[in-house]
């Protein structure tokens, strides 16, 4: 497949970087899934993978890393101790992600990181000033479990980077506008995030029409700000801010709110551009967001 018509998007923030490089995927050309359990053709999986790592110019080859995502918050740092110390614990010539998360950090060139998505939010996090990068896989599991604020902890931890310098770019996900949550959703970020009334859209259905709320009004001063009823008698609806929820997280993180883009790009309104899980039901191919580090 000729790397020329790949489909990737990149983040105006992160393209500045030469010394970094990394895309968000779409299913253009054709239908251009990049995972094997999703696959009717593994071959195919090896070919637009291959495409992928082609259209990434590098001098030299990259390695894909890939994971067996579950939706956790679990992070793997590479190169792994116990690893061959390339950061091999993924072997793609036979499509198996050796290990199990959530989000991959790194500060070795050569490794191309990747999540894979279809609706799930991908974040690219890097540090300038270090030259570490991570890949997140964000969904709402992820994202209430704090994913995205806990990797630009281990970033801290393990490389001594400086939140104020990151840039992050969110890619192409499912947005606001599709994404309804049930009341447990609900009720995990209530319990969680002070804010968490800033993330949910309630809908009220009326008889006549379909009213869009606020989430919650500010309260007039002097007053005790309200609480909204999570549950109501009337078959309300709840719609989870993805990007918001892994915005606010960063930003208490320590990150610049102005070094943080994310793509307009919602997956569940553009089904001709990519692939949704919750618009397509189910059945459907998976992107990437990938981020790595240039050998010289
Ligand atoms: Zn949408």
């Amino acid at each position: 497949m000729p790397t020329t018509r790949i489909k990737l998007l990149r983040a105006p923030n992160l393209a500045r970087l030469c010394w970094l490089a990394h895309g968000f995927s779409t299913r253009a050309p054709g239908a251009f899934n990049l995972n094997y359990s999703v696959a009717k053709s593994p071959a195919a999986v090896v070919r637009h993978r291959r495409a992928l790592l082609g259209a990434l110019t590098a001098r030299r080859p990259w390695q894909l890393v890939t994971l067996r995502q579950r939706h956790t918050d679990l992070i793997r740092v590479l190169p792994l101790e116990g690893s061959d110390g390339l950061g091999r614990p993924s072997r793609e010539r036979d499509g198996a992600a050796k290990f199990t998360g959530d989000a991959l950090l790194t500060d070795r060139p050569g490794l191309l990181l990747a999540v894979q998505v279809a609706d799930c939010l991908p974040i690219l996090i890097a540090d300038p000033a270090r030259r570490v990068v991570a890949a997140v896989h964000a969904g709402w599991r992820g994202t209430l479990a704090g994913i995205v604020a806990k990797t630009v902890g281990r970033m801290r931890q393990e490389f001594g980077c400086r939140p104020k310098r990151m840039l992050a770019a969110f890619g192409p996900g499912i947005h606001r506008c599709c994404y309804e949550v049930g009341r447990e959703v609900v009720e995990g970020f209530e319990a969680k995030f002070a804010y968490w009334d800033k993330l949910i859209l309630r809908i009220a259905p009326s008889p006549s029409q379909v009213h869009w709320q606020q989430p919650l009004m500010d309260p007039a001063p002097g007053l005790p700000r309200p609480r909204p009823a999570v549950t109501s008698p009337y078959g309300e609806k709840f719609f989870l801010d993805l990007v918001e929820a892994n915005r606010r997280q960063l930003v208490e993180a320590g990150l610049k709110a102005k070094s943080i883009w994310a793509s307009p790009d919602c997956t569940a309104c553009r089904t001709d551009l990519f692939f949704s899980h919750r618009a397509e039901r189910g059945k459907t191919g998976r992107m990437m967001g990938v981020v790595g580090i240039v050998q010289r």
